[in-house]
């Protein structure tokens, strides 16, 4: 397809946060009010991802005045780093927008900055969702409303704290060295980053975040927004669906002989069972050498590999997913924590004896990092003959609180 600024793709927007700040139930409410008015041309979920048509984002925050050039807007249903760590091509991300989630009752918390640090190491534009207005003493809920309207409508002391909390997180923002202000107020999107007050139960102000992601998007992104001749595609997840005996609901797979991007797929085909999350997707050509393309697509892997310590001391990390992965390696070299040995997927007896080539040369160091992946039964014995520590979190910094601990014990 031709180059054309007016167009677009649709965008891909992932969601990141802390924990329980309500990202699943911001996702849900962006679904939901938009399948429950019915729209046409509506909503459908895809493979791993919700689609929104324009239509449809148009009925949401109908101002008359909006100019749309993109033709939907793509979310990513899972939310979380995982999805986001996963989307990647050649090293940047897929992931073309991003909300993150913070709790306006608690503030910037330690995903938060860990989502921050994803943001910008990917160097992916953000918008900042204040969820849970509600809960503010006080606050009188008025449906779907636009924020501005609902907050008119306050009474004066719930007004002072929300100002008070806005003011509280701006400055803890400030502190990670970053301008965040009302996107009301946002006279520079290009310096600031948004801030868009929002109830996952309310609806309240999930008008305005839609709006802000359209305009962002459409405004200062369609550069990447134009189609491109070559896919441009990462593998989200690897699931085996039980066959025989277990009914599939095929129902909610369409199929198609041609899509136009950006979309949810799911592939299938024989010997994906080898296939990584968080890996690229390409495409063989008739004038391609396949051979040249699996050498790109090993490169990332090779990026990985140069993380582990040359001198061959230090840790042996296991992790769900390619993404997962290069986050959890960036996140020990920071700490400088050295690495011996990585790997993808659930952890297994020949893992354990890999690690455990560490008891002579530094025992403290003989232990697997284990992200947000499964310990089978005989390796979780065999490490425990071994003398091999395993810790197991899905969250990286639980992980490196763990370590330190254990590290810190074992000094004494
Ligand atoms: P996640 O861990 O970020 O996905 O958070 P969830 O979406 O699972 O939400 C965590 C809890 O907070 C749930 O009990 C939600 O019902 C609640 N919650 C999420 N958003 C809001 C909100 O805007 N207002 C209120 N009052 N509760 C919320
Ligand atoms: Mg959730």
């Amino acid at each position: 397809a031709a180059r054309n600024k007016e167009d677009l793709r649709s965008p891909i927007c992932c969601i990141l946060g802390h924990v329980d700040t309500g990202k699943t139930k911001l996702l849900d409410k962006i679904r939901q009010t938009n399948v429950q008015e019915g729209e046409a041309g509506g909503i459908t979920q895809q493979i791993g991802a919700t689609y929104f048509p324009v239509d449809a984002i148009k009925t949401k925050t109908a101002d008359g005045k909006q100019e749309y050039k993109i033709p939907g807007l793509l979310v990513i249903d899972t939310p979380g780093h995982e999805s986001f760590t996963n989307l990647r091509s050649r090293g940047s991300s897929l992931c073309n927008i991003a909300i993150l989630v913070v709790d306006i009752m608690h503030g910037l918390e330690p995903q938060t900055l860990e989502s921050l640090r994803l943001l910008r190491d990917r160097k992916t534009p953000f918008i900042v969702a204040l969820n849970k207005i509600d809960r503010m003493y006080g606050w009188q809920p008025t449906p779907d409303n636009d924020f501005q309207s609902s907050l008119a409508k306050q009474s004066r002391a719930v007004q002072r704290e929300f100002e008070d909390r806005t003011q509280k997180t701006i400055l803890a923002f400030a502190e990670q060295g970053l301008n965040a202000v009302l996107y009301y107020d946002n006279k520079n999107f290009a310096r600031n980053v948004s801030l868009v007050p929002t109830s996952a139960i309310t609806g309240e102000g999930v008008p305005d975040m839609i709006m802000l992601l359209v305009n962002l998007t459409q405004e200062r992104m369609s550069d990447r927004l134009m189609y491109l001749s070559e896919l441009e595609c990462t593998v989200l997840e690897v699931k085996v669906i039980e066959g025989l005996g277990t009914t599939i609901d095929i129902s909610a797979y369409v199929h198609h002989k041609e899509v136009k991007a950006a979309l949810g797929v799911k592939i299938v085909a024989p010997d994906l069972e080898k296939a990584i999350a968080g890996s690229r997707l390409l495409v063989v050509g008739p004038d391609d050498d396949e051979d040249e393309l699996m050498d790109e697509v090993m490169s990332d892997l090779t990026t990985l590999l140069n993380s582990i310590d040359k001198s061959g001391r230090g840790v042996c990390v296991q992790a769900s997913t390619l993404g997962s992965l290069e986050a959890l390696l960036d996140f020990l070299k920071a700490s400088k924590i050295p690495v011996s040995g990585i790997n993808i997927g659930p952890v297994h007896k020949k893992d354990i004896m890999r690690a455990a080539t560490m008891l002579e040369k530094a025992k403290e160091l003989a232990c697997i990092l284990c992200f947000d992946v499964t310990v089978d039964k005989d390796a979780e014995r065999l490490a425990e003959e071994m003398g091999i520590r395993l810790f197991k979190a899905d969250i990286i910094y639980h992980l490196f609180d763990a370590f330190t601990a254990y590290n810190a014990e074992i000094m004494e």
